[in-house]
């Protein structure tokens, strides 16, 4: 029997306001109790409906061949860390309930400012197997989470996949992602995915591959942005709980605030305005972000406000703010302890 075992004292505490909705922020330290993983022999034996990963990994738009730009290796999912988070946007994370968060370890975007480099880039986390990510979705349904929260997710699309075609969910399944997606991929994800919390980090080629490596990450995003839409429809959100719908996340960067206007300009002339936004100033300077002078502060409230301005002048009038006390770095999830045990 393997046992994940937590006590965790940490979450990504941002104070976010909702623009449309009334929800309230939900205080809270979490006990992540016991999550027991039965080996099943059933799908141990089952054919691998994975893409044969030595011929190629196809999860990201890097289709970097056997290089792993992301760090993972073949045949084996890495976990850093599965909890109650309780610090999502509200319609995600209803009182009481929380969201069932899955941190997969390592990236594929590997941002040279990331709050969480412990896991994107050290990889720090266990390896697992198909048959335990099933079990641990069971048992957060268990623990009565709104939904399954897959953080970070795109280097594993085809493992998620296969896990997701043995066993779905009967709550919410959340793809949180970096927004660096290959398009074909998001489309696999039609009836197993029901939310889309899609990062829009850049509209620049030249910010994207200064600070990410990938200068193809706006194209990729706006792409794969449309094909979610397609694929979950119309957004419901019932009793302020989304059960179907996209979200997309914007951290506004230090002297980036008209790339950022872009962003907005370009979602609302592919997609339209009718869709939940999340307005972040929680960043603060991490990581490799000391060797790039222009980013190593935090945003100032008037380049926030700028964006928001614009955001809501395009016609953007649902979604989520913050204030500037979320850009703290005690607001950022501690990953550098071991919060997951696999016995
Ligand atoms: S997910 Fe990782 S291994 Fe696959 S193409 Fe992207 S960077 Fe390469």
């Amino acid at each position: 029997m393997d046992l994940f075992g937590s006590r965790l004292k940490e979450g990504v505490q941002e104070n976010r306001k909702q623009i449309s909705l009334n929800n309230k922020d939900i205080e809270g330290r979490v006990k992540f109790s016991d999550i027991l993983i039965k080996k099943n022999i059933d799908m141990e034996k089952k054919k691998s409906t994975r893409l044969s990963y030595n011929s190629g990994c196809t999860c990201c738009p890097r289709h970097c061949a056997n290089k792993s730009f992301c760090g993972k290796s073949s045949n084996v999912v890495r976990v850093a860390k599965v909890m109650r988070h309780m610090y999502e946007e509200p319609i995600l994370c209803p009182a009481g309930m929380g969201s069932g968060a899955i941190f997969f370890s390592f990236c594929s975007l590997k941002c040279v400012y990331c709050q969480n480099y412990e896991i994107s880039s050290l990889g720090q986390g266990k390896d697992i197997k198909i048959y335990d990510l099933c079990e641990i979705f069971k048992k957060l349904e268990k623990m009565g989470v709104a939904n399954i929260n897959l953080v970070t997710p795109t280097h594993y699309t085809f493992e998620i996949i296969e896990a997701l075609n043995s066993y779905r969910p009967k709550i919410p399944v959340v793809w949180n992602s970096s927004g660096y997606e290959d398009s074909s991929n998001i489309n696999k994800l039609k009836g197993l995915v029901d939310i889309f919390l899609f990062d829009a980090k850049y509209f620049s080629p030249e910010l994207s591959a200064k600070y990410s490596g990938a200068r193809d990450y706006f194209d990729n995003f706006i792409k794969s942005l449309v094909v979610a839409r397609e694929i979950v429809g119309e957004d419901i959100v019932q009793n302020g709980v989304m059960k179907k719908g996209i979200i997309v996340r914007l951290l506004v960067l230090p002297n980036a605030w008209r790339d950022s206007i872009e962003i907005f300009r370009h979602i609302k002339e592919k997609v339209g305005t009718n869709i939940y936004v999340s307005l972040m100033s929680q960043y603060v300077p991490m990581h490799k972000a000391k060797f790039y002078p222009e980013i190593n502060r935090k945003i100032t409230p008037l380049e926030y406000k700028k964006v928001l301005r614009e955001m809501i002048g395009l016609g953007f009038n649902k979604g989520f703010t913050q204030d500037k006390t979320s850009a703290n770095i005690c607001f950022t999830p501690n990953f550098s302890r071991p919060t997951l045990e696999l016995k």
